[in-house]
């Protein structure tokens, strides 16, 4: 069956763009969308205003999403199957980066649902295997690790467990019932959310112990990550409080030229938890998102960036 056929190793991470509509504020402010999808790989940047370009910049990524695309596609493109590899017991892990209001917490928090509605779809399909699914939602802000499955909001440690690697200790494990737990869960997170998130889930084999995880992540506007980058003299400031962030951006890059580079994992507390969802016997996939408004090209073309990186 297709989802057997999951595990194949492709160890390049899948890189896409996704373009959302212009909204309300940006359409009553006579906001226009300069950015358009000429083919599944292919976004072109034209202004609109000026004289059309006959030769507007193209930019090429795994695939490209326009602002008609509904999350169902972008999952079943994007993420789907390096999300579902986690059932093959491969780690996976799937990130939403862009600027803020550019659509990151829309398409994350459908493609979570979706990947566990498939997770379910195949659990009962397999009654010849035990499956135990669990979750488990972190946040990370200015280094601080928070559960946001608890009220209790005092920062967690991270402890390196030999079998494991990096874990988060007494980070809640709730074991899910069915989708509507799930659902229930995420909509505890998002009132408890203020920034970035990584969501687990864990496929057990009673008789294997195959046991791997499929995080997803919400990361923090990356604008704090240009803002820190350009900010010079207040590079330090930046940098610490935008550690996680800078950091995945480096990790990405080496994890992208390959085998034989020093990957900094470790400079980084989301970058520590992620290892074992990032490098080794791992599927990685991010999601690039964009606002097609004029007034946010800079902060467009610096996510173009940081994805033509990843590639
Ligand atoms: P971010 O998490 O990047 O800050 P959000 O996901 O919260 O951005 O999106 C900002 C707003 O835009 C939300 O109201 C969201 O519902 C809306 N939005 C984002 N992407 C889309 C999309 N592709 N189609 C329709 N509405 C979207
Ligand atoms: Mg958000």
């Amino acid at each position: 069956d297709k989802m057997s056929e999951v595990g194949g190793q492709d160890e390049r991470i899948l890189v896409s763009v996704r373009l959302r509509p212009l909204n309300t504020k940006e359409i009553s402010k006579n906001d226009v969308s300069d950015w358009e999808c000429i083919n599944d790989n292919t976004l072109i940047y034209r202004n609109t205003l000026s004289e059309r370009s006959m030769n507007p910049h193209g930019y090429t990524f795994d695939r490209v999403f326009g602002s008609d695309s509904p999350t169902k596609t972008v999952y079943d493109e994007a993420a789907k199957e390096v999300a579902l590899s986690v059932v093959s017991g491969i780690n996976a892990s799937i990130f939403a980066y862009g600027q803020t209001s550019s659509g990151k917490t829309f398409t994350m928090s459908g493609i979570t649902e979706y990947t566990v509605e498939d997770i379910y779809d195949y659990v009962q399909r397999h009654v010849e295997r035990t499956f135990v699914l669990k979750f488990s939602a972190m946040e990370i802000y200015n280094e601080a690790v928070r559960d946001l499955l608890s009220t209790d909001h005092t920062p967690l440690r991270l402890l390196d467990d030999p079998e494991r690697g990096t874990v988060v200790d007494r980070l809640t494990e709730e074991t899910l019932t069915d989708l509507n737990h799930l659902k229930e869960l995420l909509s505890f997170c998002e009132g408890n959310t203020i920034e970035s998130s990584a969501r687990e889930f864990m496929g057990k084999d009673n008789s294997s112990t195959l046991a791997a995880s499929v995080d997803f992540v919400d990361l923090a506007g990356s604008e704090r990550a240009s803002q820190a980058l350009s900010a010079g003299t207040r590079l330090k400031e930046g940098s610490h409080i935008n550690r996680s962030l800078l950091t995945l951006g480096t990790v990405v890059r080496k994890l992208s030229k390959g085998r034989n580079v020093h990957v900094p994992y470790r400079d980084s507390k989301l970058t520590r938890i992620l290892q074992s969802s990032l490098g080794g016997n791992a599927r990685t996939a991010i999601i690039c998102t964009i606002s097609p408004a004029r007034s946010h090209t800079e902060q467009s073309r610096n996510t173009l960036l940081f994805a033509s990186c990843a590639k």
